[in-house]
């Protein structure tokens, strides 16, 4: 074959090809790989980092704590608010939302008194239980505590599930400074017959940090001995009086946004 006739050859074959090509691309269409609906719902952005979207169920705004009760005897919470901070009374115990939730989204600001004594568990030690399963500390606790520069043990110093998973990383800041946690809690599911369909998972950031990772919980927290699950619907969200002696700590600016079940 001729050189001319070689580069006939492989013209013909390459736009052959490029057709072939062609007529593959008009039959595939890019809107084929479009998805229009369900559109997600459309929420307002905070106006200011870390305030409510327009979706929340504001639970503190500084005001006061017309959301909360006693976990004791579901009297009116009692701890004390001033200046847009509420702080623990440790002799009045925890305190407890009157609303019950399932799935949610929590926003809530912690802060250990810039003086804070003690050391180990007994420095500052507070928690949010992302379920109030019963009386005092039943439930699932995402532990608080003053975790800079104040070694405990790892599962339970701060932005822990207490007695069950260590944070990823430590980002505490220090005592003093404000403090967030945000938190995805995908409550457990149970059958009918009490039997546990799916366990309960947390997704923490600690100040932005990513610190728990859909943790897979095995049950309760439990101070001795091995958590388990019992079988409960929709609960209150609780903050923890803890009687160690240091210096009550103070929370600010909790909200949550309701979920729906996990599909
Ligand atoms: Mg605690």
């Amino acid at each position: 074959m001729k050189r001319e006739s070689v580069i006939v050859a492989l013209a013909t074959a390459l736009v052959g090809g490029l057709l072939a090509g062609s007529l593959a691309m008009a039959q595939a269409k890019p809107e084929d790989t479009e998805l229009w609906k369900p559109a997600p719902a459309e929420v307002s952005p905070p106006k200011e980092v870390a305030g409510p979207p327009s979706d929340a169920v504001v639970l503190f705004d500084g005001d006061d704590l017309d959301q909360w009760v006693s976990t004791k005897d579901k009297s009116p919470a009692g701890w004390p608010v001033a200046n847009g901070v509420v702080t623990v009374d440790k002799a009045r115990g925890n305190v407890e939302t009157r609303r019950v939730f399932g799935d949610y989204q929590l926003h809530l600001e912690w802060r250990i008194p810039a003086a804070i004594t003690g050391s180990g568990q007994a420095r500052g030690n507070s928690g949010v239980f992302l379920a109030s399963t019963g009386p005092g500390d039943q439930g699932y606790e995402l532990q608080i505590v003053d975790s800079h520069d104040n070694p405990t043990y790892v599962n339970g110093q701060a932005a822990s599930v207490y007695k069950q998973h260590p944070p990823l990383v430590n980002a505490s800041r220090a005592p003093g400074e404000w403090q967030t946690y945000d938190v995805i809690w995908r409550a457990p599911v149970f059958g009918a017959d009490g039997a546990l369909m799916s366990p309960a998972t947390v997704t923490a950031l600690h100040n932005g940090v990513l610190v728990q990772d859909n943790a897979v919980l095995a049950g309760e927290t439990v101070y001795i001995g091995r958590p388990a699950y019992r079988p409960h619907g929709p609960a209150p969200i609780k903050l923890q009086a803890h009687g160690d002696r240091s210096a009550p700590i103070s929370f600010r600016n909790i909200w949550v946004r309701e979920l729906p079940p996990r599909p």
